[in-house]
C-alpha cells in the first residue's frame, strides 16, 4: 500500500468551491479529466476498463442516456488505481480503488455511439 501523493493520479484532482457554500470543495470534471488525459497520453496512466474512454465521458453523461458511466485506471507511477466516474446524480467520481474493483463492478452496456456522440451544436445567436 503506498499512501504517498502522487504528482500523476493524486496531481491529477483539481476542487473548486461550490457556488453555494466555499466551504465545500467540488470536484472539478473537466480540469480532472484534462490532467488525466494528459497522464494517459504520456503513459503515467493506463486504462484498466472502462464505459467509454474519459475524452467520451462527459457527452455520454449529457445524454443521460446511461446512469452511471466509469472508468477505471491505473496509475503507472504510484501503481494505485483510481476510480473515476460520472452519473446523472451526483457529484462525479476520483477516488483510489482498490485492485479488483473494476471487475466487482457491474458493467453495464453502453448505448450505441450514434445516440450520443456527436459534435454539440454551436449555440445560435444571442439569447
Ligand atoms: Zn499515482
Amino acid at each position: 500500500m503506498n499512501d504517498q501523493w502522487c504528482e500523476v493520479c493524486d496531481g491529477a484532482e483539481v476542487r473548486r468551491p461550490s457556488t453555494w457554500d466555499p466551504h465545500v470543495m467540488l470536484l472539478d470534471w473537466n480540469a480532472t479529466a484534462a490532467n488525466v488525459l494528459r497522464g494517459l497520453e504520456a503513459g503515467q496512466m493506463t486504462y484498466v476498463r472502462f464505459d467509454v474512454p474519459v475524452e467520451d465521458m462527459s457527452l455520454l453523461a449529457q445524454s443521460e442516456l446511461k446512469y452511471t458511466i466509469m472508468t477505471y485506471l491505473k496509475c503507472e507511477v504510484c501503481g494505485r488505481d483510481r476510480a473515476m466516474g460520472l452519473c446523472i446524480r451526483g457529484e462525479p467520481i476520483f477516488r483510489v480503488a482498490q485492485p479488483g474493483d473494476a471487475e466487482g463492478w457491474p458493467w453495464e452496456k453502453v448505448p450505441d455511439e450514434s445516440l450520443w456522440k456527436h459534435t454539440p451544436p454551436a449555440t445560435q445567436g444571442a439569447q
